[in-house]
Order: C-alpha cells, then sequence, then structure tokens
C-alpha cells in the first residue's frame, strides 16, 4: 500500500491516517460527513431513539452480590449484554449506518471475528432495508457457525477468508478491499476503535454512552464514583466506550484487559498493548504484535472477538501517557470466569468479557470493603457454550 500520513485523528504519536491513495476520497469524505452529523441534533437525537427503542438502552448496571462477597468489595456489572444482539456492538452499528445512510450508501460492509459484530451489522441492514456484506476468517467460522446462520438468516451474504490464520486481521483486509472498489455506493462498518481516521472517533463517539450512562447510574446508585472499572480489550470500543466519561476523573482506575491466550511470555496470546511495538496496521499507528522484520505477528486467543494483533490508537494513548493500566488473562483464567460468573450470578458472559471478569478475581487481594468495582459485561455468552464445553470436556480428559 502506498501510504499517507496526515495529522488527522492522532492521539500522541499514534492514530493518523495511513491509507492508500485511491481510497483517500472515501475516508475523507467519511470524516466529514461525520463531523457534520455529530453537530446536527436531528442525527444525534435519532441515533439516541434508535439506542432507546431498538436496541434497549439504557443497559442496566446490575449489582453483583455474591460475585461482590467472593473478592470482598462491591462489585456492579455494566449489562452490555443485554442489548438486543448480545453485545455494545449494536451502539456502534446503528451509529455508522445511520451515517450511511444519510451519506446516500445503500450496501454496508462489515468484518467480523467472534461473529458479534457481523451479526450487529446484519442486523441494522435489515432494519434500515440495505444490502450488506460480512468477511469472516475460516477458522472463526468454524468457532462461530451459529453467529454465521444468523447473519444469513438477517439476508447478508457471509464470505469466508481462508488467508494467513483466517481470523479477523485478513476478514478485515478483504473488507478494506472491497471497500476500495465499492466505497462509492458502500459505507465500511469497521467494528472497533481502531483503522483510519475517523475510525477511532467515529466509533469511540458511538459507544461513549455506555460511559456516560454508567456515571449516572453509579451516582445515582452509590453516591460516589467507582474506584475501579474494568474492560477487555481487543480493537478496544467495549472499553474506551465506558472508560471515556471518567477520562477527568483521575481517582477513577481504568483497566484493559487484554488477552493473554496460552501465556505472556509464548507466542500465543494477543496482549497487543502489553508485548506489542509501535507499528502500522490498517491505515493507524498503534502498538501492535511483530516480529523484528516488521511482520504482523499471529495473535491467539480462545475468545475470537479479541484475536486482533493490534488494539485501538487511543489506548497506545492511554497507556503510554499512564491514564489507563493494561493487564491480561489467559484463556485459562478466562474459562475459569466464565464457569464461577455462571455459577455466582446466573449470568453466562461472553468469553471475551470473561477476561475482565477474570483480572477482577485477580485483583482480589488488592481490594478492600471500599472499593467499588464496575466491570464492564460487554456480551452474553451464549455463542461461546459449545466452545468452552469442548474444552472443558478435554480438560476432564486429561
Ligand atoms: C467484539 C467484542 C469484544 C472486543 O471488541 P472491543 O472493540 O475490544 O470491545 C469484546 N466483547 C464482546 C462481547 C465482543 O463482541
Amino acid at each position: 500500500m502506498s501510504q499517507a500520513a496526515t495529522d488527522a485523528g492522532r492521539f500522541g504519536r499514534f492514530g493518523g491516517q495511513y491509507v492508500p491513495e485511491n481510497l483517500m476520497a472515501a475516508v475523507e469524505e467519511l470524516a466529514a460527513a461525520f463531523d457534520v452529523a455529530m453537530a446536527d441534533p436531528q442525527f444525534v437525537e435519532e441515533f439516541n431513539d434508535y439506542l432507546r427503542d431498538y436496541a434497549g438502552r439504557p443497559s442496566l448496571l446490575y449489582r453483583a452480590d455474591r460475585l461482590s462477597e467472593e473478592v470482598g468489595a462491591t462489585v456492579y456489572l455494566k449489562r452490555e449484554d443485554l442489548n438486543h444482539t448480545g453485545s455494545h456492538k449494536i451502539n456502534n452499528t446503528l451509529g455508522q449506518a445511520l451515517l450511511a445512510r444519510r451519506m446516500g450508501k445503500r450496501r454496508l460492509i462489515a468484518e467480523t471475528g467472534a461473529g458479534m459484530h457481523g451479526v450487529a451489522t446484519a442486523t441494522v441492514a435489515a432494519l434500515f432495508g440495505m444490502e450488506c456484506v460480512v468477511y469472516m476468517g475460516t477458522e472463526d467460522v468454524r468457532r462461530q457457525e451459529l453467529n454465521v446462520f444468523r447473519m444469513q438468516l438477517l439476508g447478508s451474504e457471509m464470505v469466508p477468508v481462508s488467508a494467513g490464520s483466517g481470523t479477523l486481521k485478513e476478514a478485515i483486509n478483504e473488507a478494506i478491499r472491497d471497500w476500495m472498489e465499492n466505497c462509492q455506493r458502500s459505507h465500511y462498518v469497521l467494528g472497533s476503535v481502531c483503522g483510519t481516521h475517523p475510525y477511532p472517533t467515529m466509533v469511540r463517539e458511538f459507544q461513549t454512552v455506555i460511559g456516560r450512562e454508567t456515571r449516572q447510574q453509579c451516582l445515582e446508585r452509590e453516591g460516589r464514583l467507582p474506584s475501579h472499572i474494568l474492560a477487555c480489550v481487543g480493537g478496544g470500543s467495549n472499553a474506551i466506550g465506558i472508560f471515556h466519561a471518567f477520562l477527568a476523573d483521575t481517582e477513577v482506575q481504568l483497566i484493559g484487559v487484554e488477552a493473554a491466550g496460552r501465556g505472556l511470555d509464548t507466542d500465543l496470546h494477543c496482549a497487543s498493548i502489553g508485548r506489542g511495538t509501535f507499528g502500522v496496521l490498517h491505515g493507524a499507528a498503534s502498538l501492535m504484535l511483530q516480529d523484528e522484520d516488521g511482520q504482523v505477528a499471529p495473535s491467539h486467543s480462545v475468545s475470537a472477538g479479541l484475536d486482533y494483533p493490534a488494539v485501538g490508537p487511543e489506548h497506545a494513548y492511554l497507556h503510554e501517557t499512564g491514564r489507563a493500566e493494561y493487564v491480561a488473562a489467559t484463556d485459562e483464567q478466562a474459562i475459569d470466569a466464565f464457569v464461577r460468573l455462571s455459577e455466582l450470578e446466573g449470568i453466562i458472559p461472553a468469553l471475551e468479557s470473561a477476561h475482565a471478569v477474570a483480572h477482577l478475581f485477580a485483583m482480589k487481594d488488592q481490594l478492600d470493603p471500599d472499593s467499588l468495582v464496575i466491570v464492564n459485561l460487554s456480551g452474553r455468552g451464549d455463542k461461546d457454550c459449545q466452545e468452552v464445553r469442548q474444552i472443558l470436556e478435554q480438560r476432564g480428559n486429561e
């Protein structure tokens, strides 16, 4: 790719617009349309109406008493799993589909890892009567069979991508290729706070409703701000969505939990902040997993939604400035947390969200009865039950 960097969308030394010449016009058109839309009260009101009437917002802030007792602190769960389609992804896809409609684009392109973003995009395409094509790595197709059927049922075309490791990175490459060819009539609905400007800013703005609600709900319930906020980090959209309203409240500890896969000291993880280095991927400068030659290194996580070798540029920036802290939980810790939260609260979390819950358990010794912890429960675990069942059966046989 020939690459022209601009100053637009910078977060310190991260972010920017590293895109091929023939995509620049589309990227600039989108950035301008987004700015105009967000300044238009009618657009904002329309977006808020759909969040309420279609996605089911505000999502609940639930005090998890048995979990609280287990870790010796007050713990609340922000229930993004209760949104329509089962995760926070619907906030962003509603915003982007409304923007696409405003721009006169009738075709949506999306990539998906766990399938949640693909389903959320297919859902809004059906809602607005748009055409939709979703790119998905073949490995993820295998892991998320039921989501593939859901997307097809919703009237979307699903295109399996077998290149490379057959996961999210390759699916994004194919989606960008499609967008380049069809940008006149198509909008690319990127699913996280990654990629070229305006995506990291745009997706964040569509997700900040999570943190705004959380802040208000927490003050209403507890009369004070939380001491800690935990969220899992793949590309980083649910985390930035809940962090953003608290950035100025420096007493609130913001903790992002990456996937440590089989362990940070193996090659099988996706801790782009914990183990990554500076580089450019999919149009943005950020921290990413790469070898000495700058080749993107394969990533691994038991949860398809975290299996991405880079992270949104704003998280790289929050890490570098120290405003947020980034830690990691292994596959095994996430599986244990998946089981434990189900038993303790009757809530089966997405495997992605289980990483944040796993870190809550790991923090137990640092918490005291005054601690007020909010965990962003980014999604529900129905999609993961088959995978977890197989893993638990294997464990039983060892
Ligand atoms: C996609 C997904 C994630 C990871 O994406 P982020 O952009 O990091 O939020 C986390 N949880 C769930 C349930 C997801 O579907």
